[in-house]
């Protein structure tokens, strides 16, 4: 029985929910520069999120700082890492890179004597076409949902392949006149004028985006209380005019902005994906702010009941209470995106809760979230790895039955995200 649900897991695709990919010509023309793509080499594949654990292992600032340098030889690279990779081998990070490094490159394991080959290999398999082959092929992966960090909305190259959230955060939450104009070369005096910038968004991308995405959880809280038009008029303009607003104010017209996108959003039939949970990086989470996401978002979720609602990477280290939620609401839906990796464990006792608490439907279990197409291969071993470890153990437990265990991993795995996304994701093949 365990080897056969394997091989189910092992076969069936993923409509993998969640990406940062950037474009594979960026990849191929090698000019690195900013943090999305700062090295051109085998360092590139230890960068996101691995990176953090190596920081948080002990390895020194200046030594990341080599590590990640385009100008490093392979060699120092090789030495700078090794006593920290050591450490951290074994997270969800490290399975992940380590997964990659099997597949790709056939190499077991980062050591002396596979460094240089591992440089080697990495180089050759950056070439034209080398995303669709290790998504596709490798990772057995339909179509990834990717959620630009270079633009509002990514034109993708390959929209069969990315297909593109929508970012809403420089509309609303993070509100920023700056990167709106540079993005789109419009701005505005008045709330009036920024509801129509809004607007131009989703009449010029609404149609092609497959959601739209918000990570304000990382700089504030998520209870965005109703507001009247009248109240965020006075206070757009005064932002607008160059003055700083305090805090309340603050809030008070992000809150306004960021329900009228999901109002937008929704109208546009777009699923709206939020960052619940965990932080990325190291050094600076309010664990206290994570821990009120859940309540946070009741208000929102009775207020919008026509929207679903996508609450990303498990809220975790809190996912019993989005359980809860997603067995509560109509219009919530949970994706284990990160989520592997962050903890795999976790993983598996998360999704043998889910299945056995809420509906079946209401969950998506694959979202590598990486800037970096190798390690989206990775995850989805430990993401297959999991999924099947959960399945045996409800089996074996005597939760489900053998013969039920078909349908589910096709949902999960795919067919959950084929019925809540546009239909336009679905890839010609
Ligand atoms: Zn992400």
């Amino acid at each position: 029985m365990p080897s056969r649900i394997r091989e189910l897991v092992e076969q069936t695709s993923f409509i993998d929910t969640h990406e940062h990919l950037i474009e594979e010509s960026v990849r191929l023309s090698g000019q690195t520069g900013g943090h999305l793509f700062p090295c051109d080499d085998w360092a590139y594949l230890f960068m996101h999120y691995l990176g953090d654990d190596l920081a948080v292992s002990g390895m020194p600032l200046a030594d990341q700082r080599r590590f990640f340098d385009p100008e490093t030889p392979s060699e120092e690279k090789y030495r700078l890492v090794a006593p920290f990779w050591k450490r951290v081998r074994h997270t969800g990070y490290g399975q992940a890179v380590r997964h990659t490094l099997q597949g790709l490159y056939g190499i077991d394991d980062l050591t002396e004597s596979t460094a240089e080959r591992l440089a080697e290999a990495y180089t050759a398999t950056v070439r034209l076409g080398f995303y669709r082959h290790i998504l596709r092929e490798l990772a057995n992966v339909e179509v990834c949902q990717v959620n630009s960090l270079q633009r509002i909305f990514m034109k993708s190259e390959q929209p069969d392949l990315l297909a593109q959230d929508l970012s809403i955060v420089a509309l609303s939450t993070g509100l920023d006149l700056a990167e709106v104009e540079r993005d789109c070369g419009k701005t505005a005096q008045t709330l009036d004028e920024w509801l129509e910038i809004i607007d131009w968004y989703f009449a010029q991308y609404g149609p092609l985006a497959v959601a739209v995405k918000n990570q304000s959880a990382y700089s504030r809280r998520l209870n965005y209380q109703r507001v009247p038009q009248e109240r965020a008029e006075p206070l757009f303009r005064r932002l607008a005019q160059g003055e700083s607003l305090n805090p309340e104010e603050m809030k008070t017209l992000q809150d306004f902005l960021f329900r009228y996108c999901v109002e937008k959003a929704t109208a546009y039939g777009l699923p709206v994906k939020l960052h619940t949970g965990y932080y990325a990086g190291h050094d600076y989470m309010p664990l206290e702010r994570l821990r009120l996401n859940t309540g946070d978002l009741c208000p929102l979720l009775t207020d919008f009941p026509d929207t679903r609602f996508v609450l990303m990477h498990i809220g975790y280290p809190y996912q019993e209470e989005f359980i809860a939620l997603a067995k509560h609401y109509r219009n919530v839906y949970l994706d284990m995106c990160w989520a592997w990796i962050i903890n795999p464990q976790a993983g598996v006792r998360f999704l043998k809760d889910f299945l056995v608490t809420a509906p079946v439907n209401k969950v998506f279990t694959f979202g590598g979230d990486y800037i970096t197409v190798e390690t989206v291969y990775g995850h989805s071993c430990v993401a297959r790895q999991g999924i099947s470890q959960a399945i045996i153990e409800l089996v074996q437990e005597g939760w489900i039955r053998q013969e039920e265990t078909a349908p589910i991993i096709e949902s999960v795995m795919r067919g959950n995200a084929e019925t809540v996304f546009p239909a336009h994701i679905r890839p010609d093949r």
